[in-house]
Order: C-alpha cells, then sequence, then structure tokens
C-alpha cells in the first residue's frame, strides 16, 4: 500500500478550523485557557463507554454534587455508583472513586501531567492517559480513539481492517500530531470524527483536510475503515431467585469484587454458564430455603460479550427463614441500591409475574 509518511500543514489547517468550529462541551475551557484536570479525567473516562450527548448530563450532575477531587474522594462508594447508573461498566466507577482516593492521599490532590504517570492510576488506559495529558496539560500526546482511527484510515486510505489495522493506524496518527498546541489539536481531531468526518456520511465539502485525503479522492471514504468480520456473542444462562420475606422485603447480595459488575448489588443467582442449569441444579444453588416456583417467561440482556438469559424463580420465605447472605429491603426502597441494568431486568420481571407476599406464607 502506498501511504505517505504524514501529511505536512494538515495539523495547522485542523487546529485553524478549530479555533472557528470547536463544540461548546462542559468540561472544556474557553479558548486560550487550560481545562480543570478534575473535569477532563471525569469527561474522558465517561466517555469511554458512551456518546458526548449522553454524557453531558452526567458530567453535569458528578461536578454539580462533587466540584472537585478531594470532593469525590470523600464520597460514598455507593453513591457514586448510584449517580453511574446507566452510564455501564461500574468497574470504571469503582476505579473512579479509587482513583481519586490515591491522587488526594499520595498526589496532594493534583494529577500527574506526564503519560506514564496517568496511566499507572486505577482506571487510566493508555487512550485515556493520552487524552488527559494533551488536553489537560498540552503535553504532545497521540490521542487516538475510534473517531481519530475513522479520520486517519480515510486520511491515508488505510483499507487494512479493524482492529488489525490499529497499530498501523496508531503511527500514522502520530505522525500528524504537532508539538504546537498538541491539547487543542487532540480535541480538533475528536471533533472533526465527531461532526465532519462521521461515520456514514462524511462531509468532505466542509472538512479542512479534503485536500490532504486520499479516500475522499478515490471516493471510498463511506467506506472506510474497514471491519474484520464479527465473532458471534455467545450466550449464557443462569437462575435468579425472587426471595421475599413475610415483611415483603426481598434480598439483595453484593457479587464479588472481581470480575462482571464486580462490587454491585444483585438479586442473587447462580453463575453464568454456557448450558441453561436443570431446575433441581439450580435450587441447590438458592440463597436461602423457601417454596420455590419458576416464574414464566426469562429474563434477556446483552453484555458486550455475550447475552444472558435468567430464569427466574420466586419464593416466598416463612417465618423460619435462617440468615441469608445479603441484605434484605423493601420492595419500595429497591431503587436505593445501585442495581445494574440486568438486574433491574429482573426485578420488574419478578414483580410482573410473582404473587405478592400474605400473611399466611
Ligand atoms: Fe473525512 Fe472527507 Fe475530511 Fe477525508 S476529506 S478526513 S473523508 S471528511
Amino acid at each position: 500500500m502506498n501511504r505517505p509518511a504524514s501529511r505536512p500543514g494538515a495539523a495547522e489547517k485542523l487546529l485553524a478550523w478549530y479555533d472557528g468550529h470547536r463544540r461548546d462541551l462542559p468540561w472544556r475551557a474557553p479558548p486560550g485557557a487550560r481545562p480543570d484536570p478534575y473535569g477532563v479525567w471525569l469527561s474522558e473516562i465517561m466517555l469511554q463507554q458512551t456518546t458526548v450527548a449522553a454524557v453531558d448530563g452526567y458530567f453535569r450532575r458528578f461536578v454539580d454534587r462533587w466540584p472537585t477531587l478531594p470532593d469525590l474522594a470523600r464520597a460514598e462508594l455507593d453513591e457514586v455508583l448510584r449517580e453511574w447508573q446507566g452510564l455501564g461498566y461500574y468497574a470504571r466507577a469503582r476505579n473512579l472513586h479509587k482513583c481519586a482516593g490515591i491522587l488526594v492521599a499520595d498526589h496532594g490532590s493534583r494529577f500527574p501531567e506526564t503519560e506514564k504517570g496517568l496511566r499507572a492510576l486505577p482506571g487510566v488506559g493508555a487512550y485515556t492517559a493520552a487524552a488527559i495529558a494533551a488536553i489537560a496539560f498540552d503535553r504532545r500526546a497521540t490521542v487516538v480513539d475510534g473517531n481519530v482511527e475513522r479520520v486517519v484510515a480515510r486520511l491515508f486510505a488505510v483499507e487494512d481492517p479493524l482492529p488489525g489495522a490499529k497499530s498501523a493506524l496508531y503511527r500514522l496518527a502520530d505522525g500528524l500530531t504537532p508539538d504546537r498546541r498538541p491539547g487543542d489539536y487532540a480535541q480538533a481531531m475528536m471533533d472533526l470524527g465527531a461532526t465532519v468526518c462521521t461515520p456514514r456520511s462524511p462531509d468532505c465539502g466542509a472538512c479542512p483536510l479534503s485536500g490532504d485525503c486520499a479516500a475522499s479522492r478515490a471516493g471510498i471514504a463511506e467506506t472506510l475503515p474497514l471491519r474484520a468480520a464479527r465473532v458471534p456473542r455467545p450466550t449464557r444462562y443462569g437462575t435468579a431467585f425472587w426471595a421475599v420475606r413475610p415483611d415483603g422485603a426481598v434480598l439483595l447480595r453484593r457479587r464479588a469484587e472481581s470480575g462482571l459488575l464486580g462490587g454491585m448489588m444483585e438479586i442473587p443467582s447462580t453463575d453464568w454458564t454456557g448450558e441453561p442449569p436443570r431446575d433441581g441444579e439450580a435450587l441447590d444453588r438458592a440463597p436461602v430455603e423457601a417454596e420455590w416456583q419458576r416464574l414464566p417467561g426469562r429474563v434477556r440482556h446483552t453484555f458486550t460479550h455475550f447475552h444472558l438469559e435468567l430464569a427466574v424463580m420466586a419464593g416466598h420465605v416463612g417465618e423460619g427463614w435462617r440468615e441469608a447472605d445479603g441484605v434484605w429491603v423493601p420492595v419500595e426502597r429497591l431503587g436505593e441500591h445501585a442495581l445494574p441494568t440486568a438486574m433491574k431486568k429482573v426485578v420488574r420481571h419478578s414483580l410482573s409475574h410473582s404473587a405478592p407476599a400474605t400473611d399466611e406464607d
């Protein structure tokens, strides 16, 4: 493939475009000013999982409630997890809280300014470290997210598919990154990818880089970047236990700290495996003694790497219930716990299919 090693002058054109077209985002500083590293870090962690539009409200709520790093470090983890609900991957919220604590305890409430120093923090990977170093501290760093990969693949007409092409795209992006205004440049690339060089309909006529763009010249911009065929997601199965005490409280349990949904509250369930558990096997894993009845239907949820199907057993726990591993929560107060989306579906399913508890149970 004939790839020019660089695009002389492209960075300056992009910076000039950015000065007139930059997006106004709540975590950005006005032109010429330095943003608050706390806001940059918070927004970058949130943006790892979702769009700018979705993050906007979460970001404003977080900084409203915890305006500074020490405020966030002092917060209860459960409060942080509750505010995070809907942003996915709770491990990131846990790392966010842990990272705030470490920065306050060991770094005088200041962020390291280098990529290396930033990468040592929990929840901060290569991309996030580069983004914070560039945006918050104006350090030269190569910031490559999905938007930037798309722009670079098109600029150089890279036809090798992702994810295999990632390192080649990184090297090309690195060759474009300027020494002057690297923070603005990183944000300019993000903005170009989000508003002009969009996935399905790049607006090459409005693009400051159209004269430098091999894919636009070749008329193949919309087709890039190519992606290798995805491996289909497997399905995992399990059984959840909707245990109801005579006073109507429901049993919740905290998941193990490590692994998927680590440390989150859940409706107790069996392990999630490749085969649906038989009812008898599942009942061996019940968290408490009860007369269990299988509810009709199943709860389905899709995680990044697999589909989950849960059968639900409902049981009214008698007066002689033994102590269970977990906490009993009145149904009307379940909303006060940071339940992951899959578990909220189990709650809805159980409430709509199970009979209310009676004094005779
Ligand atoms: Fe993207 Fe078109 Fe600009 Fe090339 S010219 S970078 S394809 S918007």
